[in-house]
């Protein structure tokens, strides 16, 4: 296999700066293809929440006072040099304070909605991971994009850095984590992004809808692109999960991969997890009963015999809690409860707070970003719950199944890929799926679940199950490794 040089975008790190499963994945994967041997380095803005002192930053004065041409307009930044923790993976940081050293990383406080200035501030991402390139004098056979943050990078440069010779062996990757968000912002911030020469019109690769679109833009002048799992990369081909970039897609299908997600086996590993009140694997599953024990006292769950369901996501539309809210009485029918951790829109959490104080030790939630309860509810609950409407990959239901917490899921996109339905007449299977969103459907799973849980050798057999199977990155960091082969390719031919 041949050796990469890789510079991997990316608007969220773990632990240093994380809002969804992208700062997992980014947090992973370079360190794996590290361990491969390819050369990849991270470049990543330094927000105000990634310290100089607590990442061990450093200045590196050849990346001092880097000019970036943006818009008409010349940018100073700097780039301070560090690891990803925990590994040897250099990663490099774009510092330009008036742009990210703020409280949060993609909400304004202030609105509850995107900065103002997103447009400009991730433009100027893309443009100076170009520039500190050159500053580098380091020539990556591939710049991989993680979605629309950084999906102007492959635009610049096939049009602004066309001709630089610098680049003429530098190939573009595109990962799309999820095809709904899109950077979407009006025409005026054309004279901000692009050069005062570009005319912005419907020939333009951002132009959708007279929107500046920024990820439409990447879709359209990547080499490559991926999806987080074979299923979601064939969904977003068509107008139902296409997010109405399917037709741009479909232009390109034969450049389109599915790559599964693998997961980060060091952070979700419950034979050394720190946050557990026991470790436990699957010789020895005595230390789940006591996960289980603290869960339901620190989260005051009662009866403590019901099948307990865990939830950890961020409570958004596209992750199904309104159709969980709605099959709500039904679901309380059953012996069952569940213990809910997450944050995201007013009206989810709304609806999510007052099923709680409805039904006090049933349904209990903690509205609120919180790692740690996480994995104490991975680990403590006996099962859990992800209806997502789609779902490009899903990560929590790959801890669980590595948890030995079965996964109930709506079989689309990734869990489709990674959840199968436990048949206890044969013993195979990892969790429980239904395939149609609906209320009845989802009733009917979490009923199976407390039906197969009833038979304590069935359960025992349904969570080796799922613990036995392997969601580390190194399969799926050899298939990535595959699509970058056709990079190479592209070059030589
Ligand atoms: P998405 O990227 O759509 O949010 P994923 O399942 O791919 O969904 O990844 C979500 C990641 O974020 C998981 O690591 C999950 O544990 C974490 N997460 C989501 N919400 C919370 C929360 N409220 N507290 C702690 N971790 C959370």
């Amino acid at each position: 296999m041949s050796r990469f040089n890789v510079l991997y975008l990316t608007s969220e790190l773990y632990p240093m700066a994380k809002v969804g499963g992208l700062a997992d994945v980014a947090g992973a994967l370079p360190k794996v293809l590290k361990d491969l041997d390819h050369d990849i380095r991270v470049f990543i803005p330094k927000y105000r929440v990634i310290r100089d002192r607590k990442y061990n930053l450093r200045e590196v004065i050849r990346l001092r006072d880097i000019e970036v041409p943006l818009g008409g307009e010349t940018i100073t930044i700097s780039v301070k040099s560090g690891f990803v923790p925990d590994s040897k993976v250099q990663a490099y940081f774009l510092e330009y304070k008036p742009y990210f050293d703020r409280d949060d990383i993609y909400v304004d406080p202030a609105t509850g909605k995107g900065f103002e200035d997103d447009a400009f501030r991730f433009a100027l991402f893309s443009k100076a991971a170009l520039e500190m390139l050159k500053v580098l004098y380091w020539q990556p056979d591939l710049v991989h994009v993680n979605d629309w943050p950084s999906a102007m990078l492959p635009y610049y440069l096939k049009t602004e850095y066309r001709d630089d010779p610098f680049f003429e062996k530098t190939r573009t990757l595109l990962t799309i984590h999820n095809l709904a968000y899109q950077g979407v912002f009006p025409p005026a911030v054309v004279t901000q992004v692009l050069s005062p020469d570009v005319k912005f019109d419907k020939s333009h690769p951002a132009w959708h809808h007279g929107d500046f679109n920024f990820l439409r833009a990447g879709i359209v002048t990547a080499d490559l692109i991926t999806s987080v799992s074979p299923t979601y990369a064939e969904q977003i081909l068509t107008p139902d999960h296409g997010a109405g970039l399917d037709d741009v897609l479909s232009e390109k299908r034969d450049k389109v991969f599915g790559v599964l997600n693998g997961i980060d086996t060091d952070v979700w590993n419950p034979e050394t997890d720190g946050e557990l009140a026991a470790n436990y694997s699957s010789e020895d599953l005595s230390g789940k009963q006591a996960c289980r024990e603290k869960l339901i006292r620190e989260m005051k769950l009662d009866p403590p015999e019901n099948l307990l369901v865990g939830v950890v996501a961020r409570l958004v539309t596209q992750k199904g809690y309104d159709l969980f809210v709605q099959a709500a009485e039904r679901l309380l029918a059953l012996p069952v409860n569940f213990v809910i951790l997450g944050a995201g829109e007013p009206e989810v959490e709304k609806a999510i707070r007052e099923l709680a104080k409805q039904h006090p030790g049933r349904i209990v939630a903690r509205i609120a970003f919180d790692n740690a309860l996480a994995h104490r509810i991975e680990a403590g609950a006996d099962a859990f719950l992800m209806p997502s409407r789609y779902e490009p990959c899903g990560l929590n239901q790959m801890y669980s199944l590595r948890y030995g917490t079965p996964p109930i899921v709506h079989g689309t996109g990734g869990l489709a890929d990674t959840v199968s339905e436990f048949d206890p007449a044969s013993g195979t299977g990892n969790g429980f799926r239904f395939d149609e969103f609906s209320v009845d459907e989802l009733v009917a799973a979490v009923d199976r679940a407390v039906r197969v849980s009833a038979d304590q050798q069935q359960w025992k057999r349904l969570m080796l199950n799922g613990m036995k199977q392997d969601f580390s990155w190194t399969a799926s960091a050899t298939k990535l490794v595959e699509v970058y082969e056709h990079a190479r390719q592209m070059v030589e031919a």
